[in-house]
Formats: C-alpha cells, sequence, structure tokens
C-alpha cells in the first residue's frame, strides 16, 4: 500500500542512510505493518530514482579511498561490527519481530547466522591474498590479485531482513568495494540499523548506503553505468527480471530466487526424528524460508502412513501466536496479502483433491484477532500435478507425496523447477551417498533438514532457484565481489641487448 508524504506525519518514517546520514529522498512512501496485530506502524520512503542516483554518487565518490585501505583495517571494522551486532542483538532482533513476525528465537538465529558472515569477512586479508609463481620464464614472474569492482548494489527479500543483507555487503566492503543496499520495504528497520552500527564500527560515510524502495529505486540500481555488480535474493520472476536486466546493462549479476524443497523419507529412517526436523523445517519461521521443506517425499505408504501420524501428533503440540511470546512456536504470516495468497492456496488443495489432514485456517489468537495468523496445514496424497506440490506456498502448507522407490522420488525432484535443497532422512549409507551424488538440487541433507550452509561454503541452488554462476557469500563471494588481474613482469638484465621475437611467447 503507498501513500503520499503529507501522511508521513502520523507514523514514524523509516528514512535513508546516504552518505552516513540519515536522510528523506522520494514522495511516496509503504505502510510497514507489525504482522502480529496488523496495524501500520511505520512509513518507509521509497526513494525515486534522484535519490538513488545520490546514493551511487557516494558510494562512487567513497571508493578510491576505500579501495586503497589495507585489508587488514577493512577488516578490522568487521570485527568490530561483529562485537557491536553481538551487543545490540535484542534491539536488532526485536525489529525482525516486529516488522517480519517471526519468534524472537529465530530472529536470534537468523542475526547470529548474519554475524557469521560478518567474521568471515573479516578473514579477507587472508581471503584476497593472489596467487604467485615465480619464472613462468625467464627472469619472468607471474601474479594473480583480486579487485576490487567499484560500487555494488543488493537487493533482498523480507525473509530474512537482517541475515541476507550480511551475505551481501560485509563481504563486498572487505573487498574493497562500496555498496547500496535496498532491503525489504515490509521489513527495512533491522538492516539500516546495522549499517549504522557499521559506521559506529568505522566505516566511512558512503561506503555503505541504504536505499529504501521498489521497482523504481532498483530499476535504477540495474541500470545505471557507476553500478558494477547486482547480487539479488527473492522470489523467481524478479530474481530472472534482475538477472535479464542487470546483465543487459552490463554488470555482473547473482540472482537467487524461490524453492520448492523436498524431503525424502526412506522407509528404514528413524521415523520420531525425521518427524521433529520436519516439523521445525515446514513450520518454522511460519514456512518463509527458502530452505523450508514444504514437501515430504514418503517411499512406501507405510512410511507417509507413520510420518503423517506423527506429524499429526506434533503439529497438535504446537503454538502459535506474537513472536514476542517465548512459548510461541510460530509467529504470523508477513502481509494480509500474502495471509490471504497462502490461504487461497490451501483452498485450492482441498479443490484438487489432496486430504488436508491438518487445517490451520482457521486458528484465532486471543488478544491479536487482527494478527495475519494461520495454523500448520498439513496435506497428504499430493499429487506432482497439483498447483500446491508445483508453487512455491512460502507458508505453514506441508505436502506429503507418497511414491514407490527412492528413484521414483528422485525422479520428482528432479523434474522440478526449483533445486534450491533438499534432504533424505535414512539409515543406508548406500542410498544416502547415491542421494547426495546424482540429485540436481544445490544444497542437500542427509539427516539434516535445513542444509544451509555455514558462513565458510558458500550457499545456492540450482536449475530455477538461481541465475548467475557464483553462489552467495562464501568462497563464492570473494570471487563474485573481485575481478581477477594477472600481472606478469620481466626485469631484464642491464645492457643486455634482446632480438624481436614473432612467435607466440612460450615455454618451448
Ligand atoms: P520479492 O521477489 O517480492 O522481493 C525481493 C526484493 O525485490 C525486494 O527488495 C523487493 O522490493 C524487490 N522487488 C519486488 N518486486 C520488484 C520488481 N517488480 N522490480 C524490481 N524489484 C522488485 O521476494 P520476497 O517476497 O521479498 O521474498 C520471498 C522470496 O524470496 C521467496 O520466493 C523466497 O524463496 C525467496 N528467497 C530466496 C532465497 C535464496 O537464497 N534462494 C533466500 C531468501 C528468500
Amino acid at each position: 500500500m503507498t501513500s503520499t508524504l503529507p501522511m508521513i506525519q502520523a507514523l514514524p518514517t523509516v528514512l535513508h542512510l546516504i552518505d552516513g546520514q540519515r536522510v528523506s529522498g522520494g514522495t511516496r512512501t509503504a505502510d510497514v505493518f507489525n504482522p502480529a496485530t496488523g496495524q501500520a506502524e511505520k512509513r518507509v520512503l521509497l526513494a525515486d530514482k534522484l535519490t538513488v542516483e545520490q546514493a551511487i554518487a557516494s558510494a562512487q565518490a567513497a571508493f578510491p579511498a576505500w579501495r586503497a585501505t589495507p585489508p587488514l583495517k577493512r577488516a578490522r571494522v568487521m570485527s568490530k561490527l561483529k562485537n557491536l551486532l553481538e551487543d545490540n542483538a535484542d534491539a536488532i532482533c526485536a525489529l525482525v519481530t516486529a516488522e517480519h513476525g517471526k519468534v524472537l528465537s529465530d530472529s536470534m538465529g537468523e542475526l547470529q547466522r548474519g554475524i557469521e558472515n560478518v567474521e568471515y569477512a573479516s578473514y579477507a586479508p587472508e581471503l584476497l591474498k593472489g596467487e604467485h609463481s615465480k619464472n613462468v620464464g625467464p627472469a619472468i614472474d607471474s601474479w594473480s590479485e583480486f579487485q576490487a569492482l567499484g560500487v555494488c548494489a543488493g537487493i533482498t527479500p523480507f525473509n530474512f531482513p537482517v541475515m541476507v543483507p550480511l551475505w551481501m555487503w560485509p563481504m563486498a566492503v572487505a573487498c574493497g568495494n562500496t555498496f547500496i543496499l535496498k532491503p525489504s520495504e515490509r521489513d527495512p528497520s533491522s538492516a539500516l540499523l546495522v549499517a549504522e552500527l557499521a559506521l559506529q564500527a568505522g566505516l566511512p560515510p558512503g561506503v555503505l548506503n541504504v536505499v529504501h524502495g521498489d521497482k523504481e529505486a532498483v530499476d535504477t540500481l540495474l541500470t545505471d553505468p557507476r553500478v558494477k555488480a547486482i547480487s539479488f535474493v527473492g522470489s523467481t520472476p524478479i530474481a530472472e527480471y534482475i538477472y535479464a536486466t542487470g546483465c543487459a546493462h552490463g554488470k555482473r549479476v547473482q540472482a537467487l530466487g524461490g524453492a520448492k524443497n523436498h524431503a525424502v523419507v526412506m522407509p528404514d529412517a528413524d521415523i520420531a526424528n525425521a518427524v521433529s526436523a520436519l516439523m521445525g523445517a515446514a513450520y518454522g519461521s511460519c514456512g518463509e524460508r527458502c530452505m523450508a521443506i514444504p514437501l515430504v517425499v514418503a517411499v512406501g505408504d507405510a512410511t507417509a502412513d507413520a510420518v503423517v501420524e506423527g506429524l499429526k501428533v506434533e503439529i497438535a503440540k504446537m503454538k502459535v501466536g506474537p513472536g514476542t511470546e517465548s512459548s510461541c512456536d510460530m509467529g504470523p504470516l508477513v502481509t494480509k496479502a500474502h495471509f490471504e495468497k497462502v490461504k487461497a492456496y490451501v483452498d485450492q488443495g482441498v479443490k484438487e483433491g489432496a486430504t488436508l489432514v491438518v487445517d490451520g485456517r482457521g486458528v484465532k489468537v486471543d488478544g491479536h484477532e487482527g494478527g495475519y495468523f494461520m495454523g500448520a496445514c498439513l496435506f497428504d496424497h499430493v499429487q506432482r500435478g497439483m498447483v500446491i506440490y508445483q508453487d512455491e506456498i512460502f507458508g505453514p502448507v506441508l505436502g506429503v507425496v507418497r511414491v514407490k522407490t527412492l528413484q521414483d522420488a528422485m525422479d520428482l525432484i528432479d523434474a522440478h523447477e526449483y533445486g534450491n535443497g533438499t534432504c533424505i532422512f535414512t539409515r543406508d549409507g548406500e542410498a544416502a551417498r547415491y542421494f547426495t551424488d546424482n540429485i540436481q538440487v544445490g544444497m542437500v541433507g542427509v539427516n539434516v533438514p535445513l542444509p544451509v550452509p555455514v558462513a565458510y561454503h558458500s550457499f545456492g541452488g540450482w536449475k530455477r532457484s538461481l541465475f548467475g554462476d557464483l553462489h552467495a557469500y562464501g568462497p563464492d563471494a570473494v570471487r563474485f565481489y573481485t575481478k581477477r588481474k594477472t600481472i606478469t613482469q620481466r626485469w631484464p638484465s642491464a645492457g643486455v641487448r634482446e632480438g624481436a621475437v614473432f612467435s607466440f611467447p612460450s615455454s618451448r
């Protein structure tokens, strides 16, 4: 929902951070809701082209000095930021829960994963060491070094408002780039607070700018020639658009998209433990995770029956309510529109003939009647042709698909358009090895339901879950945010006269 500036007075306004200052810019705003109450609590500015261009100019101006700053000094800022993030964790997580809705312990988990990315970025001097070869020819030495690109930009989704920005800019700036972050307009405040802490940690003004906004802001970043690289995380249709538009404008782009992750449960699995793992993976953060498990592929009817029975029992114990109450397992969905969308998918699943074993559509939370709460939903007998099988629902909706063999399960997964994450529950090492070796998915778990790589590996899916070549964070991020330069150097002995050589230089 957008409105014009005169309305701003009624609610606090979330401003941009440009050149080290909180500033306004743009005449449009969007309401920021507390999903647990359904009340608009803030307004966020939506940057216009001019405002984004000011941020780009600030980042461009800050680049030469920041690039020339020794990597160790840049890394020290990351180390200080890590401490500040730990000291301010409660304030940051309160903002995440107030705007996203997830329970506080989940906000803490996301922040911790973000901090680990800051920690990894503080190893930049080690990670940026080049490659050196002496005597590649007579008196010739050669080395490769990894140079900063310039101004980079990141566009991030609502579902990890603090972690996903930290996948991007800490490594980008540790590598000597300057950065513009465009967080989700649905929950913009935590990324802004983190950016201010980065200034406090010693990041010079202009090295990191935050602009809030929507398509107008994003399109300016995608088309401005001063922006050299774009990192995007969000839904697949937008990821495709970002990738195509950014590449058409000569930028390096990595665009991570949506997902529909399958968990295979084998007949020999420890069913009780698999059920516990599936509960968190399906319903944690209300299913609003790109690594969530919205589909179980049960091998054999007996396995499916046992899994469905186990899930029913566990779902009955779940508590849905505001994320600020520590006894709650699951908070609300992020917006009313998203709530309606998820509900419509459940309606559609019923119409398509899947068996709705647990129906969370009618859940009410006392004292929070305006909140976007939905209880856990569980479908059995989901078929591959159904919309609820194919589409990313991004809500607390888990479907069970029944197959006869592991190969059937793998064929199903491989045929799906997304390939972000998957996992297998089994006690059979041979089956697990066959699965991890052959499945067409980027991140795979064995008895691990959410195989999210740690900060010193890299994160990314296959197929239509990622557009680009390099994955997010970890070692791939060092490559993404730098360009390789290879220098070949010779110092001939003084006074030695050399004749011209017309053949291609080689070591022959
Ligand atoms: P989204 O695609 O709606 O928005 C992501 C970002 O793009 C936001 O900053 C938004 O302002 C911007 N945007 C939206 N529409 C745009 C347009 N038309 N033109 C330009 N920019 C636009 O995604 P979301 O709803 O915020 O997040 C949920 C999605 O993100 C899910 O599909 C989820 O799977 C995905 N996701 C993927 C990963 C991953 O690593 N693969 C991680 C987290 C979330």
